[in-house]
């Protein structure tokens, strides 16, 4: 008799042919999220099992599992020689409280162990709790506590009571590359969150303007990057120097576009280094509406600057406190509160322009001179980090 921990994968399972992929991928990232620790992993039909490990690592391998993209949810289980009489003790430590109602629910892969039918199991298995605990009561359609017996093959019965939730989503490694632009702020961390969360790997890039902004600005950055490869897994961090082409930008263009030029220069960087880095995607934390570079009309200007990639923003329709709210259960918000700004707010105008026109966005970028070798400048000079 040993505890282990049961889990079910999520939505892979709707893969038809494809499915051996995204279990390998999602099998493997099992193991590099559970790297350092000792334990048996062991793979049956949809459910994987992690067998064999003390149990003093018992919360920090659940704690772990709770990052993985692709697992439904999982349960702590004992596992136990099938027979009846094993079950029924066992199902006494996950049986209901006084006072709470409960059913049995008995599955079975091997019929010849016990040759009786599943039903009649879970009846006897919850007439022996009735006789054993004072004041609980049998409700099949709504109790307080589910007692699950899982009868496997190889003469092994699984017992199990709670499900914990898991992050859901896809394997990452399943979905291609995204290059995420990644600022201090609460919303960019969430983007790359939720697009890891549909099987991305994440590469990152952030815009630095020092000593326009601190090196705590840009420190920021970096932990939070640290903070997502929880999830992520390895994340590439490419940091670029912004500080001659703000410059640049505050010298020659009009007040108001100052944000617009400024963004679209930033994914025109950000597609290039995609480009290198072998991402298919760029993706940013714009969510509609939530300041003045978030319109539509801004977005456009944005958009028109990149020349062939998508550009996902998975926050689009989020509220704020949505955001935060997501930020607070990954891990970001601590490091997004802190106050150090942003290249963003450096220069930042008065009133910058809230529907600007394509036309007006691109004869104010055409005023910034050099920008081919501003651009091939910050590329040549950008720094990349490996954070694991
Ligand atoms: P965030 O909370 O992510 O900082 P925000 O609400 O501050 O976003 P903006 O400053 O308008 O919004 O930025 C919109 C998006 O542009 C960000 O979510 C991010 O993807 C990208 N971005 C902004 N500043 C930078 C930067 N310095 N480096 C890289 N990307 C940036
Ligand atoms: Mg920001």
């Amino acid at each position: 008799m040993k505890k282990v921990i049961l889990i079910r994968t999520g939505e892979i399972f709707l893969k038809g042919k494809n499915i051996a992929f995204f279990e390998n991928t999602l099998i493997n990232n099992i193991k590099s999220h559970l790297a350092g620790i000792e334990y048996k992993f062991v793979r049956s039909q949809n459910r994987f099992y992690i067998e064999d490990y003390d149990e003093i690592f018992q919360d920090e391998i659940i704690e772990r599992l709770l990052t993985v993209f692709g697992l439904h949810s999982l349960s702590i289980a004992t596992k136990i020689e099938t027979s009846m009489d094993n079950i029924k003790k066992i199902a006494l430590d996950y049986a209901p409280e006084e006072g709470q109602t409960f059913r049995v629910s008995c599955t079975r892969a091997d019929k010849k162990t016990i040759p009786m039918p599943s039903f009649k199991i879970a009846g006897e298995v919850g007439g022996f709790l009735l006789s054993k605990i004072k004041d609980i009561s049998v409700d099949l359609h709504n109790p307080d506590v589910v007692v699950n017996v899982d009868i496997r093959e190889r003469g092994y019965t699984y017992i199990f009571s709670k499900r914990i939730m898991c992050a859901q989503g896809m394997p990452v490694g399943t979905s291609s590359k995204g290059l995420l632009l990644l600022s201090g702020g609460f919303d960019s961390p969430v983007a790359g969150w939720r697009m890891a969360r549909r099987g991305m790997n994440i590469s990152a890039i952030h815009f630095h303007s020092y000593p326009h902004t601190s090196l705590q600005a840009k420190e920021k950055v970096i932990d939070l990057a640290k903070v997502m490869t929880k999830y992520c897994g390895n994340i590439k961090l490419y940091i670029v120097p912004f500080t001659a082409i703000q410059d640049e930008i505050h010298e020659s263009c009009r007040e108001d576009f100052m944000i617009t030029v400024m963004r679209r220069i930033m994914v025109r960087i950000a597609e290039r280094v995609a480009n290198i880095d072998g991402s298919k995607a760029l993706i940013t934390g714009e969510s509609l509406a939530q300041v003045a570079s978030q319109t539509i009309e801004s977005i456009t200007s944005t958009n028109e600057a990149v020349e062939l990639l998508p550009v996902l923003r998975p926050l689009i329709g989020m509220d704020k406190y949505e955001i935060i709210e997501t930020a607070e259960k990954i891990g970001t918000a601590r490091l997004s509160e802190l106050p150090y700004p942003d290249c963003c707010t450096v220069f930042l105008p008065e009133y910058p322009v809230i529907r600007p026109k394509l036309e007006t966005a691109q004869k104010e970028e055409a005023k910034v001179r050099n920008l081919d070798k501003l651009i091939d400048d910050a590329i040549a000079n950008m720094e990349i980090l490996d954070l694991s």
